[in-house]
């Protein structure tokens, strides 16, 4: 038997999961590749769409994966589209070929650990079968976590009602930069306290308290009280799980031979004079807020890089599904793209965003603030305009404009939430011209974020210091 121990991490589906673990094994065998190595086991609804196969292609030989049996998604009997029940469904649906993987492994290597993502929690019980420790390797910040850790309590303070007050507070242990209200908060708690959505989010919140560790991609500088609350248990039970803030873990852009579009239309670029725009793997906008996306950026004058999706009045409908096969362009106002072609670039459904956001042409970014987008925003010294759509991106938005001012967000209609097209071109300008003070401010404030993230991931940084107690503790557990 190999003398290194392994470790099995199972993500669930959907990019903004799969694609932090990833860099997180990176990360980890970079430092600590001598004592360890990793088997990736893969859930899918569905086979793995095309844009997974290619993340999984770029993977270095010493991680190891394995697709688990695609799910179906009318085994699932799912009340609602939303991915909170369809991506823990999936994966409890995929504990009988997990188990066998697990087993497989085991015989064959020193397992120590069952690394999960939040929404593959149902696992969890596989942790103790194999006698192994288990950890999540969270795919949202301290703040995000903070709360999830507290909201059983909270569910539980509230008397049985069908649906949680939305206007109604809640104090977030390390979050007293913001007096969150519920419909600020996570989703799936806006949602019928009956329903799949909410009764799955607040299992996978009380499972979450059950784990030996948990490993957050941020930094210090970026939530000192947030991870200190984490830290010190605010927010938990005793024995609390550890907690490991060893980020931003997010990947490096890629040094190809061949040169991607996008790249070589932002080659031809003035410096810092692009805005890039993309609501993460799966974020979708109506067919009225698309054509005042359009209409905004046209109006705004500035030069701008938009990934653009198929409409859709559900935020996150292709969130785990993956890629329409529609072409997404046709969406567009008729005559934009033809009149824009000095002045943008679409790109149907995906870009390289990691190689964008590392561009020196790339000034701002209109995000749906995912958190992963946020990190390598804030890695790549980005300002942003910040337009969250679901899950808890309202809570990142919120730390980006409210704590950390490096982003600004538009407030659109007060009744449909609608942004028209003169407030999304006001909000560019802002983020955009090079005379504006208050942009310049932001983009000195998330420079000096950038730098604080490097120092973070140096030699004696705090991150490569929680991931060195982490990797000591896994070695610990497994001799
Ligand atoms: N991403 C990308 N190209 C795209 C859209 C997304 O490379 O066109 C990547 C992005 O760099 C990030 C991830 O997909 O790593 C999205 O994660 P995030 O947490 O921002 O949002 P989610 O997709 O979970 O809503």
């Amino acid at each position: 038997m190999e003398k290194k121990a392994c470790i099995a991490m199972v993500p669930c589906p959907g990019h903004g999961h799969l694609i932090p673990l990833l860099e997180f094994a990176k990360l980890l065998l970079l430092h600590h590749g001598n004592d360890f190595h990793v088997t990736f086991l893969i859930p899918t609804l569905g086979p793995p769409s095309p844009s997974t196969i290619a993340i999984i292609d770029t993977l270095p030989s010493n991680i190891h994966f394995t697709f688990l049996p695609p799910i179906n998604i009318q085994d699932l009997h799912l009340q609602s589209p939303n991915p909170v029940p369809q991506m823990i469904l999936t994966v409890r649906h995929s504990l009988p070929s997990l188990r066998q993987s697990l087993s497989s492994l085991s015989s064959r290597t020193k397992l120590v650990a069952l690394v999960l993502d939040q929404f593959s929690l149902d696992a969890l019980h596989l942790a103790k079968e194999f006698k192994i420790s288990s950890y999540i390797a969270y795919s949202s910040g301290a703040a995000t976590l903070s709360f999830e850790l507290s909201f059983p309590k909270f569910d539980e303070s509230v008397p049985e009602s069908e649906f949680l007050d939305f206007e109604q507070t809640m104090d977030v242990p390390g979050c007293g930069y913001a007096s969150f209200k519920v419909k600020d908060l996570p989703d799936p708690i806006l949602f019928h306290r009956s329903s799949d959505v909410y009764t799955t989010y607040l299992s996978v919140c009380q499972k979450s308290l059950l784990v030996d560790g948990i490993i957050v991609n941020t930094f210090n500088d970026l939530e000192p009280e947030a991870i200190r609350a984490l830290q010190q248990g605010k927010a938990l039970r005793t024995p609390s799980p550890s907690v490991y803030p060893v980020g931003p873990v997010v990947a490096q852009p890629k040094q190809k031979t061949e040169v991607d579009e996008c790249v070589a239309w932002l080659n031809h670029q003035p410096s810092k004079s692009v805005l890039y725009v993309c609501f993460g793997s799966g974020g979708t906008l109506s067919q009225e807020q698309i054509n005042e996306i359009a209409f905004g950026l046209e109006l705004s004058g500035h030069k701008f890089l938009w990934v653009v999706r198929v409409p859709s009045e559900i935020p996150n409908a292709g969130y785990v599904i993956g890629e329409k096969e529609k072409d997404p362009i046709q969406y567009l106002p008729p005559g934009f793209v033809n009149r824009t072609k000095g002045q943008g670039l679409v790109v149907p459904s995906w870009a390289p965003q990691i190689e964008i956001l590392a561009h020196g042409s790339t000034g701002g970014f209109l995000s749906h603030c995912g958190w992963n987008s946020t990190l390598e925003s804030i890695v790549h010294g980005v300002p942003m305009i910040a337009w969250p759509l679901f899950a808890e991106q309202r809570m990142n938005a919120i730390l980006l404009t409210d704590e950390l001012r490096v982003a600004v967000r538009p407030q659109g209609d007060k009744e449909d939430r609608m942004v028209k097209r003169d407030e999304i071109a006001e909000v560019v300008k802002r983020i955009m011209d090079h005379n504006d003070e208050e942009g310049l401010e932001m983009r000195k404030r998330i420079q000096d974020l950038s730098d604080a993230a490097a120092v973070a991931l140096s030699e004696n940084g705090s991150s490569t210091k929680a991931l060195s107690s982490l990797a000591h503790e896994l070695l610990n557990k497994s001799i």
